[in-house]
């Protein structure tokens, strides 16, 4: 349930009503607005309580949040979230652009493609460095050498660093050499590295399961949040379904979608989502139009040797173009580039 507080109640009058919360056995998650302080409280609401609530001095009303989700969504907070990552900000007015190749491979990869990703307008670098394939026998990351290689790469060019975390144990290894953590699709039901992230203080890219609905994909935000870690980024990267012509099915309506029932930003990547090159820039264009607060590109400086993902990857060449189509887009809805 949520617990609106009037509009003018001090410290002493805030801290009572969260102790008696405790005591009821509720968490408690503030909620601290420019108008009004709202506490979102987790547990089991007894008609007592809140009657009880009501009667406080303190407290304008109780409503209780009837989606499955409390804190990812908008009846919780109303106001659309910022995510800071570096110099970008997800869920402003600028479309944050993340680039990159998708694994990790060496030095010098990593280093050009940096350089010409930020140079073309991107303000966060991917890279695998823990690769989860379909197959074992595909190229698997390497791991925390890549970690390095991403760390370096910031230090050179002064960009923000993404990358995946597939495991649990490696949590506090990953944290510490980026500026933000991906949880990938095939992990976005993986509980226990959700709460693991959740206990960090990193923002998060979660990205859609691939056979997720839009709920259990906000449940997995859930997960993220309900262990205090609310900085969230969520990642449409298209679904399965029964087409057989692109690698999945961007489901571009999901992002309209989230924006209503959620607070939280959300990206597009059209890499992913179609698997080929050819329709990284409209599915960009959609993407971007139907309201996406950036989008995740895969770039690599030579996609014919790309060790992972190669035929969805860009040339830096082909990535400035992309970019050039989608800042009239941008422009057209209100956004820059
Ligand atoms: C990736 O970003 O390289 C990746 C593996 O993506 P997804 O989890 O969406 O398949
Ligand atoms: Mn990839």
């Amino acid at each position: 349930m949520i617990v609106v507080m009037k509009s003018k109640v001090t410290q002493e009058q805030l801290d009572c009503v969260q102790k008696r919360l405790r005591e009821w056995g509720f968490e408690i998650h503030l909620s601290q607005g420019v108008e009004r302080t709202i506490i979102g409280a987790i547990g089991e609401k007894r008609p007592e309580v809140i009657q009880s609530l009501e009667s406080m001095d303190a407290v304008e009303k109780v409503v209780p949040i009837l989606k499955p989700y409390k804190l990812a969504g908008r009846e919780f907070k109303q106001v659309s979230t910022q995510v800071r990552v570096g110099d970008a900000v997800f869920g402003g007015q600028e479309i944050v652009v993340l680039a990159g190749p998708c694994a990790v491979e060496d030095r010098e990869q990593m280093l050009s493609v940096a350089r010409s990703v930020k140079a073309a307008g991107a303000k966060i670098l991917r890279g695998g460095a823990y690769k989860p394939r379909t197959s074992p026998y595909a190229f698997q990351g390497l791991e925390e050498e890549g970690l390095k290689l991403l760390k370096e790469a910031r230090e050179e060019t002064g960009l923000a660093v993404v990358t995946e975390v597939v495991n649990p144990r490696d949590v506090e290894l990953v944290v510490e050499y980026t500026d933000m953590v991906q949880i990938g699709a095939r992990n976005m039901q993986n509980f226990t590295l959700l709460k693991e992230v959740g206990k960090a203080r990193k923002p998060v890219l979660l990205k859609r399961g691939l056979a997720a609905t839009i709920e259990e994909w906000l449940m997995a935000a859930e997960y993220i949040m309900s262990e205090g870690n609310y900085e969230i980024v969520l990642c449409e990267r298209g679904i399965r379904t029964y087409e057989t012509s692109t690698r999945n099915t961007l489901d571009v309506s999901a992002i309209p979608i989230v924006k209503q029932l959620s607070h939280l930003p959300i990206v597009s990547d059209p890499s992913h989502a179609s698997g080929k090159r050819a329709l990284v820039a409209p599915l960009s264009c959609a993407s971007v139009a139907a309201g996406a607060d950036g989008l995740i590109i895969e770039v690599h400086p030579n996609p014919e040797c790309a060790l992972s993902d190669g035929p969805q990857s860009l040339t830096p060449a082909e990535f400035e173009d992309v970019l050039n189509m989608i800042r009239p887009v941008a422009a057209a809805v209100g956004r820059s580039l």
